[in-house]
């Protein structure tokens, strides 16, 4: 965890996006859990009777859900369908994948998983960042797309050709936060803040009542771009200032994929921030935003609609969509859109 992060914790600001936590103010104790799984920090903080025990269940069920989905891991589950060229997919996997096929669909391919060979090709499954090679970049290309593979979502049988494959890091700690979410629902906690990363689940408001209060990472300054109001909702950033890194003649990539050319996006973002209902739709939708860049973006949400967005432009420009209404303030100058 790096000092800017303990700063926001230690200062009581709420939380900043990609670096996130939930501080309870007064009333009973806040249980907490700190965890690394799926690749990040996490910190899981809920109040009431059973908080403890809750907690626990919810930490087991990211790591399980970890253990299933990581791309990273070759002993998982997705990396056995990789291998193997698919399967007939039952529970966490046939609900993750459908949605990655529908998303892929709905998005024109902005959010599409079956990037595998690009994001093995940048080094970004194995943590080895690097520039491929033109050739070694054209090959992984042709290997990837969701047309490649084929899906039947009612019999759940998936078939991957050879070489191609799923990467789920776009989605899948969207719907860890669901899951451990329920399980604290399950357990009767109706207040909780769930920190995935830069994935945020809350269940209801804070303790007194009020909202949580999320605060969005400022990628190009200190502090916060903004503070974000929320109950019973997914806050989920995607932004080009994680998992980067720079070439030797000082060029930088960083690890959101443009599925159509193979190399990082570039749509004139710096960060999305998608509010919605459930964590896996604005983790698949913070991703695919990214992709989209501001405009396309804001033609999908008036098309689509179902989520907020914050959104800033690599020139300075903050949008923020009307629907969050009260829910968004800013120091920086917004610009309010549909
Ligand atoms: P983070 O992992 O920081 O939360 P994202 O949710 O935006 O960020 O997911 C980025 C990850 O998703 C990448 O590391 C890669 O595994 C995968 N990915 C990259 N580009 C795409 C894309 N266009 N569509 C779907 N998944 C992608
Ligand atoms: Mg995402």
């Amino acid at each position: 965890m790096d000092v800017r992060k303990i700063a926001a914790i230690a200062s009581g600001v709420i939380a900043a996006a990609a670096v996130t936590v939930c501080v309870s103010l007064g009333g009973r104790k806040t249980e907490q859990r700190s965890l690394f799984s799926m690749d990040t920090y996490m910190t899981l903080s809920c109040t009431g009777r059973g908080a403890e025990k809750a907690l626990d269940a919810a930490c087991a069920e990211i790591n399980r859900l970890d253990s299933l989905l990581s791309a990273a891991d070759p002993d998982s589950a997705l990396s056995a369908l990789n291998i193997s060229g698919g399967g007939k997919l039952t529970g966490d996997l046939a609900a993750l994948v459908g949605e990655c096929f529908a998303l892929c669909e709905s998005t024109g391919g902005a959010f599409d998983a079956a990037v595998l060979p690009l994001t093995r090709a940048w080094g970004f499954t194995a943590g080895e960042y690097r520039v491929p090679p033109e050739n070694e970049l054209e090959a992984a290309l042709s290997l990837s797309g969701s047309a490649l593979l084929d899906y039947n979502s009612a019999t759940g049988c998936l078939s991957i050709p050879e070489g191609a494959g799923l990467d789920l890091g776009g989605i899948a700690k969207g719907y860890a936060a669901d899951r451990a979410r329920d399980i604290l629902i399950g357990r009767g906690i109706s207040s909780a803040c769930l920190s995935l990363g830069g994935n945020i689940c809350v269940i209801g408001g804070r303790e007194d009542g009020s909202a949580w209060r999320i605060g969005i990472q400022d990628p190009q300054g200190e502090g916060y771009l903004g503070v974000l109001s929320v109950k019973d909702a997914a806050v989920v950033t995607s932004g080009s200032y994680e998992r980067r890194f720079t070439d030797e003649q000082g060029n930088e990539y960083h690890h959101i994929l443009d599925p159509k050319t193979g190399c990082p996006a570039r749509s004139g973002l710096v960060s999305v921030t998608v509010v919605a209902a459930d964590g896996m739709t604005a983790d698949g939708l913070s991703t695919a935003c990214f992709v989209m860049g501001a405009e396309k973006a804001l033609k999908y949400r008036a098309e689509h609609g179902g989520f907020e967005l914050v959104m800033l432009c690599e020139d300075g420009t903050l949008y923020a969509t009307k629907g969050l209404d009260g829910g968004f303030s800013s120091e920086h100058a917004v610009v309010w859109t549909d």
